[in-house]
C-alpha cells in the first residue's frame, strides 16, 4: 500500500510511467503550499528507490532500508535542494554543486539518482539558467522532481521541460480520517482542522502539531489590517517593531503575503482563497474596496520586500517603506 493520501490522479499517472519503463525525467507538481507536493514527490522517489517495490499495487513497501533512507532523507540518491536556512531564493551555487555536478554521477545504490527541488518560483533568474542545462540533457538515470505554488510565475523554458501534474484539494473527509487515522488527532480537532484547511493536509497537520501557528497567524493578519485603518506615524512605530531582526520581518511578510495573496484574489474575482472565517470575510472586505489593480500593487510590494530581506536589506528600512505603501482604508 502506498502512504500517499488523496491526489489519486496524480500517483495513478507517475506509477503509470514507472510501470511501463517512460518515466520522464523531470516532473512538476503544482499546487498550493501545503496540499502535499513535496510528499507525493518523496513517495515517487521511494517507488523509484525501493528494494522490494509491490509491483501489484504500484507502491513502495515502505520499510525497506531504501524506503526509510528516502523518509528520513538520506538516501545517497536523493538529493533534496531548497533554499538554505533563513532564505527565501534558491542561490545559484547551491543548484551548480548539488544538482549539475551531482547529475553526472552514477548512482550509488539504485538505478535512479532523484533530486526534489521545492518551490521553485523562489530561484534566481541565473539558478533557473543553471538548472535549465540539466533539464535539457538530462543523463539517463536522473530524475527531477519539482514543486511550485505558482507555476504561472515560471520561465516559459522551465515548464516545457517537464510535465506538470496539477494536485487537487482533498475533501475535508480525506483529511479529517488521515488526521484522526494517522495523527491521532481527536474527532473534534480533525473535523475543525479539515474545515479550515481548503484541502490541504499538510496545513492541517502543521495545525495540529503547532496550535500556535494558528495564533500568529491570526495575530499578523489583524494587525496588518488594522494597520490599514492607521496614520502614518503609527504604521512607522509598527514597522520598527517587526523589524527587530531578520527573521522576525520575514516570518510577519510570509503571512502578510499569503493572506494578500487571498486579498488580490477577492479583489479580482476569484474565488478559492485559502483563508477561512474572519480572515476570509476581511480578505473580501479588502479586496472589493480596493479593486484588482490597487491589491495586485500592494502583493507586488510584499514580494519585493521578500526579495528585498533575503538580499540582507535592512529589515526596518523595509518594513518602513512597505508600510507606507500599505493601501490606506478604514474599518
Ligand atoms: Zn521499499
Amino acid at each position: 500500500m502506498s502512504n500517499m493520501i488523496g491526489h489519486q490522479q496524480a500517483w495513478a499517472r507517475v506509477t503509470r510511467a514507472v510501470a511501463a519503463g517512460q518515466i520522464s525525467h523531470a516532473y512538476l507538481f503544482t499546487g498550493p503550499e501545503f496540499i502535499g507536493k513535496t510528499t507525493l514527490a518523496l513517495e515517487l522517489t521511494k517507488l523509484l528507490l525501493c528494494e522490494r517495490p509491490d509491483v501489484a499495487a504500484d507502491a513502495p513497501c515502505g520499510v525497506c532500508a531504501a524506503c526509510r533512507k528516502v523518509a528520513h532523507g538520506n538516501h545517497p540518491d536523493l538529493m533534496l535542494v531548497a533554499p538554505e536556512e533563513g532564505k527565501r531564493l534558491l542561490g545559484v551555487e547551491i543548484v551548480r554543486e548539488f544538482v549539475v555536478r551531482l547529475a553526472n554521477l552514477a548512482p550509488s545504490a539504485g538505478s535512479w539518482r532523484v533530486f526534489i527541488l521545492p518551490d521553485v518560483e523562489r530561484m534566481t533568474p541565473q539558478t533557473v539558467n543553471a538548472l535549465l542545462k540539466t533539464l535539457e540533457e538530462p543523463p539517463a538515470s536522473v530524475v527531477l522532481l519539482l514543486t511550485s505554488a505558482e507555476p504561472e510565475n515560471l520561465l516559459p523554458t522551465l515548464l516545457s521541460r517537464c510535465q506538470v501534474i496539477p494536485l487537487q484539494p482533498l475533501t475535508p473527509h480525506e483529511i479529517a480520517v488521515a488526521l484522526e487515522e494517522s495523527w491521532h488527532a481527536s474527532p473534534a480537532e480533525a473535523r475543525e482542522l479539515a474545515a479550515l484547511a481548503n484541502g490541504r493536509l499538510g496545513w492541517a497537520v502543521r495545525a495540529l502539531e503547532k496550535p500556535e501557528l494558528r495564533e500568529e497567524r491570526a495575530h499578523h493578519i489583524e494587525q496588518i489590517v488594522t494597520l490599514a485603518a492607521a496614520p502614518r506615524d503609527v504604521r512607522l512605530k509598527a514597522a520598527a517593531g517587526f523589524s527587530s531582526d531578520g527573521d522576525t520581518a520575514r516570518r510577519v511578510l510570509d503571512v502578510w503575503t499569503l493572506w494578500w495573496r487571498d486579498v488580490t484574489l477577492a479583489a479580482c474575482g476569484a474565488s478559492h482563497l485559502t483563508s477561512t472565517g474572519t480572515a476570509r470575510r476581511e480578505a473580501e472586505r479588502q479586496g472589493q474596496a480596493l479593486g484588482c489593480p490597487r491589491a495586485e500593487a500592494f502583493l507586488r510590494k510584499l514580494i519585493e520586500a521578500q526579495a528585498a530581506l533575503d538580499a540582507n536589506a535592512n529589515p526596518r528600512l523595509t518594513l518602513e517603506v512597505l508600510m507606507l505603501d500599505l493601501p490606506r482604508l478604514g474599518h
